[in-house]
């Protein structure tokens, strides 16, 4: 084994002399130099970044030892066992192992003779492990999978709460916490909970530029699918996301008959089925798996050519987590997705059902109004998707729909001032169908029950069909100026800021609905 003499070992040496690399990814240097210097840092790296030599290089290169907390304990022996291999004095501790091998760990972190112990949070944070701590010479603490500590995130563990103490009790001991998933609030969230206010955030490498960004509107989502797939993916391997499970067994039926290879995935089948289904996909060519979010964690298979979304994602962090299984391998890949206000109301409805606190309501609805400006963005996506990762900023990436087609946009002044009116004069109580009816002069019952039909804004816009009205909707709460209300089923309310649109003051630009080219075929199906 090679023995390594800290003091001396550049982070640049010990990249080439212990783990075989020439050179430093995007942040890494960065991030090494300045925790190597004992600062405090909060990186964020999509998975398969380069995360772990952030921390284990300066954990070389500083004398001490250096505690690395993680919750996946399963993992943690594979990391440990990699790093025995390349000559790296680590061990992990958990309470599985036999007495005399946890006294021989806690030997040799006293000793000074172990550089890196990987533990769980329980574990570290029990009094004995604090106890033997304040014995050890202590290099770093690294905290993997830091957004576990924020209720926002989606993997919240109530004892990464507790790691905030660390701050008080080693205030010498420079902290390093590390994620793949972190939106601003969950960012936010981190900084204040493990006391990392100080810390320097490193944010970057969120761009893969090989996904081509594609989003459109539900028309006939059966179709759209199969003509996508037909057209561009013959013979590929992808996902095709639905939000339930009734619905992934519908389509994966239904590609099936088309001939696809195609085969559902979700938590209601039973543990052999899905474990089959998801040996298949890895394993043999052009398999479709069809399935709910409970597919893709930790499947790493490098050729997935296109994932596809039939409904919206929770949010524009899981649009990114979910379509960033495609094109591993780095070769062109598609993310494209349909959507309808259907399911934006369904998010809104799912939002305000839950009983979490005022707070986190808001900062839910924050993220659904961000996931919706990112659909009916007139910008490139790319730019908008990673401005929401505060990445660095971009030029149109020409590899996304509306760089690749320039969305027509048009002047909607007039057609937003309809709108806002007619959600006026309606009571602010009513969703998109009653409203667009009013807009469009529709005789049915409830305008007639209500005397919708003697309102001065009915019919008065005809000059749209109901598929352009949706769209225009849909922007119009993009732009702030509706909400949908979070206690009732989608009903809109005036925004704070339509007032000038209203007066005539302020100008308003609307996408041009892609489906005006196609209106004929859209009537047929609405
Ligand atoms: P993360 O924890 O961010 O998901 P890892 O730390 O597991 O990512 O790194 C992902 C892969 O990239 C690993 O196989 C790792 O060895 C490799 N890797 C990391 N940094 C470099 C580098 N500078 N040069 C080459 N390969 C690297
Ligand atoms: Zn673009």
């Amino acid at each position: 084994m090679d023995s390594i003499t800290p003091q001396i070992a550049s982070a640049q040496d010990i990249l080439s002399r212990i783990f075989g690399y020439n050179s430093f990814r995007g942040d890494q240097e960065a991030v090494i130099d300045h925790v190597i210097d004992g600062g405090d840092a909060l990186v964020l790296m999509p998975t398969g970044g380069g995360k772990s030599l952030c921390y284990q290089i300066p954990a070389l290169c500083r004398s001490g030892l250096a505690i690395v907390v993680s919750p996946l304990i399963a993992l943690m022996q594979d990391q440990v066992t990699a790093l025995q291999q390349l000559g790296v004095k680590a061990a992990a501790l958990n309470s599985t192992l036999p007495y005399g091998e946890i006294l021989a760990i806690e030997r040799g972190m006293r000793s000074g003779e172990l550089d890196m112990v990987y533990v769980a949070p329980e574990k570290l944070l029990t009094d004995g492990f604090l106890n033997l701590l304040d014995q050890c010479d202590l290099s770093l603490f690294a905290i993997d999978e830091a957004h576990c500590v924020s209720q926002w995130g989606h993997d919240f563990r109530p004892e990464y709460l507790q790691l905030s103490l660390l701050k008080e009790r080693f205030p010498w001991v420079p902290r390093i916490a590390l994620t793949a998933t972190a939106d601003g609030p969950t960012r936010q969230d981190i900084k204040e909970r493990l006391h990392l206010s100080d810390a320097r955030a490193f944010v970057a490498g969120f761009d893969r530029p090989n996904i081509r960004y594609k989003i459109g509107l539900k028309a006939a989502p059966k179709k759209q699918l199969t003509d996508l797939l037909e057209r561009e993916h013959a013979g590929q391997s992808g996902i095709v996301y639905c939000m339930s499970r009734n619905k992934v067994e519908e389509i994966a039926q239904s590609l099936s008959e088309k001939g696809f290879n195609a085969l559902p995935y979700h938590a209601g089948l039973s543990k052999d089925i899905r474990a089959g289904n998801q040996d298949r996909f890895l394993k043999e060519d052009a398999v479709i798996m069809v399935a709910t979010v409970a597919f893709g964690m930790g499947i790493d298979k490098p050729d997935v050519r296109f994932v596809i979304h039939l409904d919206l994602p929770k949010s524009l962090e899981a649009y990114y987590q979910e379509t960033g299984r495609a094109g591993r391998d780095g070769l062109p890949a598609e993310a494209w997705m349909i959507y309808s206000m259907n399911d934006v109301a369904r998010l809104y409805h799912m939002a305000s059902q839950s009983d979490a606190p005022e707070a986190q309501k808001r900062i839910e609805n924050r993220k659904l109004e961000a996931l919706l400006g990112f659909c009916e963005t007139t910008r490139c996506r790319r730019q908008v998707l990673l401005e929401y990762f505060d990445d660095n900023p971009i030029e149109p990436c020409g590899n996304c729909d509306t760089c690749l087609t320039p969305v027509e946009s048009f002047d909607g002044t007039e057609a937003a001032q309809k709108a806002l009116s007619t959600v006026y004069r309606t009571g602010q109580i009513f969703g998109s169908a009653h409203v667009i009816d009013v807009l469009l002069g529709a005789k049915t019952e409830r305008i007639e029950k209500l005397g919708h039909d003697q309102l001065s804004t009915f019919g008065i816009g005809k000059e749209f069909i109901k598929q352009e009205w949706r769209s225009i909707f849909r922007q119009l709460v993009a732009l702030g100026y509706l909400k949908v209300d979070m206690e009732g089923h989608g009903s809109f309310q005036l925004g704070e800021d339509c007032r000038p649109v209203l007066r005539g003051e302020k100008t308003v630009w609307f996408r041009r609905d892609p489906a005006k080219k196609t209106r004929a075929s859209l009537r047929s199906h609405y």
